[in-house]
């Protein structure tokens, strides 16, 4: 059961943070984001972990994709990365240590600051069942994987206290299929839906759903189809900007990267590989 909240802050700002999942930084580059750019500047950074889950927990402690900076200890990173979103919030003096014992965004946001917390989330080991529900006021698996389009209509704001959203959308996730594409055109590499056979949930994967080889004339079609899901979401933006209040700080990244074929990888989670971290990092005030 969530705890009552106190009155936010005056100023308190909504928060919007879009996780545009497995989105490559180099995928979301050669797309030249119109919009997207428009917000901030671009910037490559690593994620902390190679797959969805816990590169959503590490995202929800307030931990975004770090730029990986050299000569500085880990504790003061973390000091100054939580300190900037005092900067996001437009709350001033807030850093790490009010962000203790929990080290949980959604918790500090909520009954901390008085926030409501919502999420919408597309890919099924997101789901509302497990534990990173944690301090939301509600917390929903989208009907696609795939259609951010199909939240924006859904998300609702507060005049009288701020909200922060979690937005964890699809399109850049295999197969890179845009919403408006139907299912029995999409690429079929078997074995590389994730956990779950099917995008929408359903039971597990079996030894026998693992691809036998990689074809890597299909991997750099997959590739391309990537980059084209970016200029799709880019779109998509434009229309999501135009529905957010004013004065909301869009925070727009991915969980992780994905692999096409380099070092003999394809797609996310147990790969040690660069291209499995390296993310994009955009944001800025509406
Ligand atoms: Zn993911």
């Amino acid at each position: 059961m969530l705890s009552p909240r106190p009155e936010p802050p005056p100023g308190a700002r909504n928060l919007v943070l879009l996780v545009l999942d497995s989105c490559r930084y180099d995928s979301f580059m050669a797309a030249r984001p119109r919009v997207m750019s428009q917000l901030g500047s671009v910037e490559r950074r690593f994620s902390y972990a190679s797959w969805t889950s816990p590169g959503h927990f590490n995202l929800l402690m307030g931990l975004l994709p770090h730029p990986s900076p050299q000569h500085v200890f880990a504790s003061e990173y973390y000091k100054k990365e939580l300190g900037g979103f005092a900067h996001r919030l437009g709350i001033d003096g807030m850093g790490l240590t009010d962000m203790i014992p929990r080290l949980w965004l959604p918790d500090f946001l909520r009954n901390r600051l008085g926030y409501h917390t919502r999420a919408i989330v597309s890919l099924p080991v997101l789901n509302p069942h497990t534990p990173i529900n944690t301090d939301f006021d509600s917390f929903e698996l989208a009907d696609k994987h795939n259609d951010l389009a199909a939240m924006i209509p859904r998300l609702q704001f507060d005049e009288e206290r701020p909200t922060f959203y979690l937005l964890n959308t699809g399109e850049t996730h295999y197969p890179y299929a845009t919403p408006d594409e139907p299912e029995d055109r999409w690429p079929r590499v078997h074995g590389v839906h994730g956990v779950f056979k099917r995008l929408g949930g359903g039971p597990l994967l079996a030894k026998t759903d693992a691809p036998a080889r990689f074809d890597q004339d299909k991997l750099d079609i997959l590739r391309k189809r990537q980059i084209r899901t970016v200029t799709h979401i880019d779109s998509v933006v434009e229309q999501l900007i135009d529905h957010l209040p004013k004065n909301t700080h869009l925070i727009i990244t991915a969980d992780h990267g994905e692999l096409f074929g380099e070092a003999g990888y394809f797609g996310h989670g147990p790969i040690n590989h660069d291209k499995v971290l390296e993310v994009p990092l955009v944001e800025g005030l509406i």
